[in-house]
C-alpha cells in the first residue's frame, strides 16, 4: 500500500522528532495533539532542528523549506481521518491510548495503518481495542529521533504481512534501519539494555565498583560509547525504573527485579540530566559522581 500522508498523535519529545524524519522524508504529516502549546513547542523545535542540520550541511536550506510546508497541526483528533499511516505517540498511558483508537477509528479510511510508539504497553492489547488488529502494530522509534538509526517494528498476534512489510518499507524510505520484535515487554533493545543498565546498579550498590570505575570498564573494556550510569542520567532514571517494572510484571521473573538502589534514586528526585543529578551531578562545569 502507497503511504502518502501520515498522522502523528503527540507532539511531545517523540512526537515533534517523528513530525520532523517524516517530513523531511517527502511525506505530507498532519499532528496532532490535545495541547495547542505543544503544538506549538513542537513546530518551533523542529524548525530549530531542521536550521542545524542546514547549519552543518546535511540538509539545504530549500529542503528545510519545504520539509516545513509539509507539516500542519490540528487540536482536532478526526482531521487525521484521511491519513495512510497513523503513529501514536501521545503520554504513556493505556486509557490515554486506547480512548486515541476509539475515537479515531469511525473516522479512518478503511486501510489506514494504525500504529503505536509505546515502549511497555501490549500491541496486541492495544490492537484489540480497534476495529483493524491486523492493520495495527508497534512503530517504535529512539530517542532522539532526528539522530537514531533503529526503528523496532512490533507484530501484536493478528497483525498480517502487508501491514509489516509496508512499514517496513516507510522505515527504509526514512533513511533508517529497522528490526522486526515479536510483542512482549520491552521488546528487543529494552529487554538487553536495561537488565544491563540495572545490573551496573546492583554492581555499584553492592560496592563492587564506584561510578567511575563502572562506566571506564564498559567504555574501554567492552567498547561501549557510554557507560551504562552515564547512559542511565541520560535516559532519565525514573523511565529506567519504569521499565525494569515492566520487564519484572510482565516477564515475572526475579532477574529483572529493579535495583534498590534505583528506587532511591528516583524517590530522591535524582532523576539524572534532566534534574541535574544522577549518577553525575551536572550542576558544574563537568559531570561528578555522586557515589
Ligand atoms: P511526552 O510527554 O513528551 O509527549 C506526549 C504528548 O502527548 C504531550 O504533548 C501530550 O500533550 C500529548 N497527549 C496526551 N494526551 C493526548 C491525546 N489524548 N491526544 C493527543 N495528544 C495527547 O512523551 P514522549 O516522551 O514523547 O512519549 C510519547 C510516546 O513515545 C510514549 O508512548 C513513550 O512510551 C514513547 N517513547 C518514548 C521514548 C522516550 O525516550 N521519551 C522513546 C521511545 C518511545
Amino acid at each position: 500500500m502507497a503511504i502518502e500522508r501520515v498522522g502523528i498523535v503527540g507532539a511531545g519529545q517523540m512526537g515533534n522528532g517523528i513530525a520532523h524524519v517524516f517530513a523531511l522524508a517527502g511525506y505530507e504529516v498532519l499532528m496532532t495533539d490535545v495541547s495547542t502549546d505543544a503544538l506549538d513547542a513542537a513546530i518551533a523545535l523542529i524548525d530549530r532542528n531542521l536550521t542545524r542540520q542546514v547549519s552543518r550541511d546535511l540538509i539545504t536550506a530549500d529542503t528545510k523549506a519545504d520539509s516545513m510546508a509539509r507539516i500542519g497541526t490540528t487540536v482536532k483528533l478526526t482531521d487525521l481521518g484521511p491519513t495512510d499511516l497513523i503513529i501514536e505517540a501521545a503520554t504513556e498511558r493505556e486509557t490515554i491510548k486506547t480512548a486515541i483508537f476509539e475515537d479515531l477509528v469511525p473516522h479512518l479510511k478503511p486501510d489506514t495503518i494504525l500504529t503505536s510508539n509505546t515502549s511497555s504497553i501490549s500491541i496486541t492489547r492495544l490492537a484489540s481495542r480497534t476495529d483493524r488488529p491486523e492493520k495495527f502494530m508497534g512503530f517504535h522509534f529512539m530517542n532522539p529521533v532526528p539522530i537514531m538509526q533503529l526503528v523496532e517494528l512490533i507484530r501484536g498476534i493478528a497483525t498480517d504481512e502487508p501491514t509489516f512489510k509496508t512499514c517496513q518499507d516507510v522505515v527504509e524510505k526514512l533513511g533508517k534501519t529497522s528490526t522486526a520484535s515479536e510483542d512482549f515487554p520491552g521488546f528487543i533493545v529494552n529487554r538487553i539494555l536495561m537488565p544491563m543498565i540495572n545490573e551496573a546498579i546492583y554492581t555499584l550498590y553492592e560496592g563492587v565498583g564506584s561510578v567511575q570505575s563502572i562506566d571506564t570498564s564498559l567504555k574501554l573494556g567492552a567498547n561501549h560509547p557510554m557507560g551504562p550510569l552515564e547512559l542511565a542520567d541520560f535516559i532519565g532514571l525514573d523511565t529506567c525504573l519504569a521499565i525494569m517494572n515492566v520487564l519484572h510484571d510482565g516477564l515475572a521473573d526475579t532477574k529483572y527485579r529493579p535495583c534498590p538502589l534505583l528506587t532511591k534514586y528516583v524517590e530522591a528526585g535524582w532523576l539524572g540530566r534532566k534534574t541535574k543529578r544522577g549518577f553525575y551531578d551536572y550542576r558544574g562545569e563537568t559531570p561528578i559522581p555522586t557515589r
